[in-house]
């Protein structure tokens, strides 16, 4: 953290404007002019330009005349122009208004006023002071749109900072946003399951790993477009193809999974070539954290099944060649989302591949791991299945965090718990031990219930029979962090006490994964403060000295 003082300036509004049929008067007539009536012809308004008339012109701007795009009223502007010129429907009144002389012309102070009195959003060019409204840096590819603003501080570098974001982006995604969108469309938004999942809002609910029961068809695909967009590598949505929107599509349900196989129950000796499977676990998301016997199996393999949340540095790694399903999983179906998996591992070992099914963390822990060994043992496969491990989340994440899991004097054991068990029920909270660590996966989506049950104890009926006898319940005051994305470029780190960490979550929204720790050792290294939580942002490299960016709750 830097010892700069904050500014007392609060920062914009962001919005999206619709600006559709809207009338804009543009005031002067040059070269900046022309800039604003492109923008606001990009933005499907009809842009009037006042000013006298003059032979200099710029070339663009005269071709729009020309071309009766843009309207030229050839004279200095009149206070009326901003009532009359407008559009019948809202009494003449323009819709916006953009002074392109510079701030100290005599007429820009007047028309800044006139329509701030009037309401009417005025634009002039470098004068904040005039301003009841700036221009981004922005760039357009087709719905997508991307903006950026130094609030007034530098355009330049407004301008740079969004080249910079455009050219880390994988190219056509503006497509891939038009193809998404209509498959959206076509979903019917009545029976939309994540609230806030429909709007671009700046972070997602933790909502959308909660766990629901009884869903029909149509919901179920709506889970899983969203399940698409939040997990799928950018490069891979930027490229979606017609076969993964059908595959989206396609109404998913345990029945309707090939059955030519008997995974659970009955064994089935299958003859095989000479196809084997490697589980491997791919770390908690950096690929400078897979061993050397996972990345061999990735360079390697004939067929990749990868976990939805083995994150996109991973994915990066694998050649073009070899192709890669993604698990369709997402709460309520992983069930059936596991048995597709496991038929294409089995087709593919049986048609003489070699399948890496490539998980997050280690395979072993929460990953089902040892599921799949026993199906493909039960299947006379077993001997053909080499497992390889990973770091998992539980042990990486926190140490990416500054929370080492034991401490002498602090922790002198950890306890990794998941917080939902099958069919999304919760499982008994572990007891208050004061020098335990415990490392809670796959529970954010329920935080505020697991914070209830650690501190109060369960429900009422819980507690009749005797669930909880005699646990002991936790502090208010215990330290506790929430690490999301751990070693990610967008890892984030909540500090807080049982007492704030709900409000906390509900306050900076979800970016999953991400995991929940308890105990005096989530607070060792630092992080404590006088303020009912700190958000700490961003990874810090391997190789780098760049600090992280604070933000206090
Ligand atoms: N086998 C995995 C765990 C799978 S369970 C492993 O060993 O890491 C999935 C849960 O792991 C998520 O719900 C989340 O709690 C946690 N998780 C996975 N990746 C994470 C990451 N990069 N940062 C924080 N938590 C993560």
């Amino acid at each position: 953290m830097t010892g700069f003082p904050k500014s007392p300036m609060k920062n914009h509004l962001m919005v999206g404007l619709n600006a559709n049929g809207n009338i804009h008067i543009i005031v002067g007539t040059n070269s900046i002019a022309a800039g604003r009536c492109s923008q606001s012809l990009g933005a499907g308004a009809r842009p009037i330009l006042i000013g006298p008339d003059t032979s200099d012109v710029d070339f663009g701007l005269q071709r729009k005349i020309n071309e009766g795009l843009v309207q030229w009223i050839k004279r200095d502007f009149e206070e009326q122009d901003l009532f009359c010129l407008g559009r019948d429907d809202v009494g003449g009144v323009v819709d916006a208004v953009f002074i392109t002389d510079s701030a100290s012309h005599p007429q820009s102070s007047k028309i800044s006023e006139l329509c701030r009195y009037s309401r009417i959003p005025v634009n002039a060019i470098d004068a904040p002071h005039l301003c009841t409204f700036t221009l981004l840096s922005t760039y357009t590819d087709g719905p997508l749109q991307i903006g950026v603003t130094t609030n007034g501080r530098g355009c330049r570098l407004a301008g740079r900072i969004r080249r910079a974001v455009v050219s880390s982006l994988p190219p056509n995604l503006g497509a891939a946003c038009e193809r998404l969108g209509a498959v959206r469309r076509s979903l019917n938004p009545m029976s939309v399951t994540i609230p806030g999942e429909w709007d671009d809002c700046t972070e997602q609910s933790q909502l959308l790993n909660r766990i629901k029961t009884g869903e029909d068809a149509k919901e179920r695909q709506i889970r899983w477009l969203a399940q698409v967009c939040e997990y799928w590598p950018l490069n891979r949505l930027a490229a979606i193809t017609d076969a993964d929107i059908d595959a989206v599509m396609t109404p998913w349900s345990s029945s309707s999974l090939p059955t030519k196989r008997k995974c659970e129950t009955e064994v089935e000796i299958i003859p095989v070539k000479t196809g084997r499977i490697i589980l491997a676990g791919s770390g908690p998301g950096h690929p400078d954290l897979i061993t050397h016997a996972t990345y061999k199996a990735i360079q390697t393999a004939d067929l990749v099944i990868a976990d939805k949340l083995v994150p996109s540095s991973i994915l990066n790694l694998i050649p073009c060649r070899t192709p890669v399903h993604i698990a369709r999983k997402f709460p309520g179906n992983a069930a059936a989302a596991q048995k597709e998996i496991e038929m294409l591992a089995i087709d593919g070992v049986q048609s003489g591949k070699v399948v890496l099914r490539l998980k997050q963390g280690d395979p072993f822990v929460y990953g089902r791991g040892g599921e799949e060994v026993i199906t493909f043992q039960r299947l006379g496969l077993g001997s053909r299945v080499t497992t390889i491990p990973g770091i998992t989340s539980a042990l990486g994440a926190p140490l990416l965090a500054g929370i080492p899991v034991t401490h002498r004097g602090a922790a002198d054991q950890v306890l990794i718990c998941t917080g939902t068990i099958q069919d999304g029920k919760s499982p008994i909270p572990p007891e208050y031990v004061p020098s335990r660590t415990v490392v809670y996966l796959m529970a954010l989506h329920r935080i505020k219930d697991l914070v209830q049950d650690l501190v109060y104890g369960g429900t009422a009926r819980e507690r009749m029979i005797e669930r909880d006898a005699g646990r002991t319940l936790w502090p208010l005051d215990t330290p506790c962090a929430v690490v999301e994305r751990g070693s990610c470029p967008d890892q984030r780190v909540i500090r807080s006490t049982l007492e704030y960490i709900t409000e906390a979550v509900d306050a900076v929204g979800s970016r999953p994964p991400g995991l929940l720790m308890l105990g005096a050792t989530c607070h060792i290294l630092g992080g404590r403060s006088t303020h009912p939580w700190v958000v700490e942002e961003g990874f810090q490299e391997f190789m780098a000295h760049d600090g992280c960016t604070w933000m206090r709750g």
